[in-house]
């Protein structure tokens, strides 16, 4: 891993107004991402997960500036994304991909493979002309699709045939960051094994960095090697996988993590941590913690004092929430206490 990060994020927001009244003004925000920053180094695969609407996604397309954020940086290798022109970032997406969750949406179903690819190859103007062709068949092989499927139609491939197809696109430009948005969220489980070994592969062959978005905790463990844990547009837990999974801190990511089925049946039985409630409203979401509405263990400095991200388990590994920053961590005696 290098030095200085290939994707820097520093307090992000991504607010989309709220228009009403006659005259159509911004009365409101929906808070989406709320003031987030982290960073992603050369050949590292770092995930973000998450419950539906914790702002993982908007992280995601703020980040290529598919939604021009409201606020905050974005670098790429050092560059500045947000202060680029339009035509400036469209040159730029040559080096930053997505993978979209539904490959079937993505994809034109009245085109073939082989102008699907070519499309994003003419954009970027990756290969001569008289190349595209070959290219092309290259690039199929490579994500485990015989060429001679160059000139089929989307709809005469699976579901994860599409989403290699996806995957061929996003490489057909050869970038050096790829974000996974949900990218197998919408594969059968034994299809998803496939296509996250298939990312896997080809990080390694092509030195290739990972922002991979998931809702499935279960999921990302496979290929991650840093995970980010969001609730409602803020980051509650950063750090490498191994601590995260073997000693998470934060609540919610205690409860994230006692959803995954344990497939070991010698585990120790894990105990499920149902939350009660559901995700609040990002137009408003709670003061102080904004987990507070449904943590277990809420006290009432949680619900007016919003807890920051700081350092436990060495510098780069860091939670928001009081308990942790007063050192009380042993969640099976705080039951009692709290
Ligand atoms: Fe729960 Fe309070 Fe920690 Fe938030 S700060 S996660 S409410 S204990």
């Amino acid at each position: 891993m290098s030095e200085k990060p290939l994707l820097e994020v520093k307090n992000l927001k991504q607010y989309f107004p709220i228009k009403g009244g006659v005259f159509g003004r911004t009365v409101n925000h929906v808070k989406a991402v709320d003031d987030i920053s982290f960073s992603v180094f050369e050949g590292e695969t770092v995930s973000i997960v998450g419950e539906s609407g914790c702002g993982k996604s908007t992280t995601g397309r703020a980040i290529l500036r598919l939604d021009n954020p409201y606020a905050g940086e974005v670098s790429f290798e050092g560059n500045d994304l947000l202060s680029l022109s339009k035509s400036e970032m469209r040159k730029k997406r040559k080096d930053l991909q997505i993978i979209f969750q539904d490959p079937y949406a993505s994809l034109n179903p009245r085109q073939t493979v082989s102008q699907i690819l070519e499309e994003s190859l003419a954009i970027q103007n990756v290969v001569p002309r008289n190349e595209r062709r070959q290219k092309i068949k290259e690039l199929l092989e490579t994500v485990g699709i015989g060429s001679h499927q160059i000139d089929r139609y989307p709809h005469e491939f699976s579901g994860g045939q599409r989403q290699r197809i996806g995957i061929a696109r996003a490489l057909s430009v050869n970038p050096k960051l790829i974000i996974c948005d949900e990218a197998v969220s919408a594969l059968d489980v034994s299809i998803q094994a496939q296509v996250l070994n298939l990312l896997k592969d080809l990080q390694r062959k092509f030195n290739l960095t990972y922002l991979f978005i998931s809702h499935d905790l279960g999921v990302v463990r496979h290929i991650s090697d840093r995970i980010i844990v969001m609730y409602l547009g803020k980051i509650v837990e950063i750090g490498d996988k191994k601590s995260l999974f073997e000693n998470p801190q934060h609540p919610y990511t205690r409860a994230l993590l006692s959803a995954i089925p344990s497939t070991n049946v010698v585990e120790e039985k894990r105990e499920r941590i149902i939350l009660k409630g559901d995700v609040p409203s990002p137009i408003d979401p709670p003061t102080g913690c904004r987990f507070h509405t449904r943590c277990p263990y809420a006290m009432d400095r949680c619900k007016t004092e919003e807890p920051k991200l700081h350092s436990v388990h060495g510098d780069e590994y860091k939670v928001a929430c009081h308990l942790v920053e007063d050192g009380v961590v042993n969640y099976k005696e705080l039951q009692t206490i709290y």
